[in-house]
């Protein structure tokens, strides 16, 4: 069986095809400048040189064209026709209040996502031409669409209710939903599995680090909390969002500088988290990690500070959790920078946490990094958004 998994942003589409017989990626891609002039499609079928595609690509229908073009092709192409492809998977980044579980699209999905325009307005819309696209593409196949948001309704009320009027829970759905729900609910599994943890009762912490970046709490699987909220922009401090803020900081800097809540927010999500705080050098952490050996001390603040609040979330959820079996690491950061894993858990001595040097001296590939005697299992476990879409995907046709 193979699964097309597509993942829209406003102005780029990825796209894997994945064997679900051996879970292997037959060929991925990403098309850039949707919309834009200078589109362009990257195709990379497994085993073989990548292929650039400059053309135009007015919308997500063209640009799903295209990809299906590509999949075909005699050269590069990686299937004799689209009757491979048993369903399409999708990211769809929020399900609102209504949906917590992947399923087939519909009607009345379609309708759901076009209701959370609001929610998520860069995104949302952009999912949904994608599905559109593809029903256009491949009519009859299965699409499914995947929650970002879905692993975080399983929080409890206490995890997700924000103590203002509760009008506005009622009026307009305002919680707290969280992101990167499939990287959560992957990893969380994977952590299970790898480490040989109770698959039903299994405390575990998943320190998703990336350019974006948020903590979950989850136990058997199920999310207790996690740290972003109605928006990506609450919780850690990540490559250009703040996370956790004063509100009342706002309103100062539209007073002080005469701009109004949309540019503020703008600013809070674009222009600050490690990139604001270092005073602009940048929002990657290799620039940061580089600057501050240079002896950059706003870069070292940045660094400190996010590492800080990594290690106050854990502390937070161990409390949620009433304990932790095990902490898993993952994305751009977690699975690169044994420095900064180190450094996270330099904080959890308290809870019985020892890393070992020579297992932390690790990348990319699943591996427990603490010490054998380290009273809570410390883990590298490499995200898969893409393959955990796909088996949703399988699990549902
Ligand atoms: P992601 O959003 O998951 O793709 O992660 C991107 C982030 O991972 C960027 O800020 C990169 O600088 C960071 N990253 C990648 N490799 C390393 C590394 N070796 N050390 C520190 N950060 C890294």
């Amino acid at each position: 069986m193979k699964i097309l998994v597509i993942n829209c942003g406003s102005s780029s589409l990825k796209y894997q095809l994945i064997d679900m017989a051996d879970e292997s990626v037959i060929a991925k891609g990403l098309c850039e400048r949707i919309g834009i002039e200078g589109s362009k499609l990257t195709h990379q079928p497994a085993g073989k040189d990548k292929v650039e595609i400059e053309k135009a690509m007015p919308n997500h229908q063209v640009a799903i064209e295209m990809v299906m073009e590509a999949l075909q092709d005699p050269a590069h192409g990686v299937i004799a026709s689209t009757d491979e492809i048993s369903a399409i998977g999708h990211r769809v980044l929020h399900g609102g209040k209504v949906y917590s579980e992947s399923i087939v699209v519909d009607e009345d999905v379609k309708r759901v996502i076009r209701e959370c325009f609001d929610l998520g307005p860069l995104h949302n819309p952009a999912n949904l031409m994608g599905i559109e696209a593809c029903e256009a593409a491949m009519p009859g196949k299965p699409n499914v669409a995947v929650w970002d948001t879905g692993f975080g309704m399983a929080m409890p009320e206490k995890a997700y209710m924000y103590a203002i009027p509760h009008e506005y829970y009622e009026k307009y759905s305002i919680r707290r939903y969280g992101f990167h729900g499939t990287s959560h609910m992957f990893v969380s599994g994977e952590a299970i599995k790898f480490g040989g943890l109770d698959p039903e009762n299994a405390k575990v912490i998943v320190c998703h680090l990336g350019n974006g970046a948020s903590v979950s709490a989850s136990i058997g699987g199920k999310c207790v909390d996690t740290s972003m909220g109605l928006t990506p922009l609450e919780g850690l401090i990540m490559g250009t969002r703040s996370g956790d803020i004063d509100p009342a900081v706002v309103q100062f800097i539209c007073n002080k500088e005469g701009k109004d809540v949309n540019e503020v927010l703008n600013i809070l999500n674009k222009k600050s988290g490690v990139l604001g705080m270092s005073g602009g050098v940048s929002s990657d952490f290799r620039d940061i990690e580089k600057a501050k050996a240079d002896g950059n001390h706003l870069a070292e603040v940045a660094l400190d500070a996010f590492i800080y609040r990594v290690a106050k979330y854990i502390g937070a959820y161990t409390a949620a959790m009433n304990g932790v079996d095990a902490i898993a690491f993952t994305a751009g950061v977690g699975e690169n920078d044994k420095a900064g894993r180190k450094a996270i858990c330099s904080y959890l001595g308290y809870l019985g946490v020892k890393i070992d040097d020579e297992a932390n001296d690790v990348r990319g590939k699943a591996a427990v990094i603490s010490a054998p005697d380290s009273k809570v299992k410390v883990m590298l476990i490499p995200t898969n958004e893409e393959l955990a879409i796909a088996r949703e995907t399988k699990r549902l046709i």
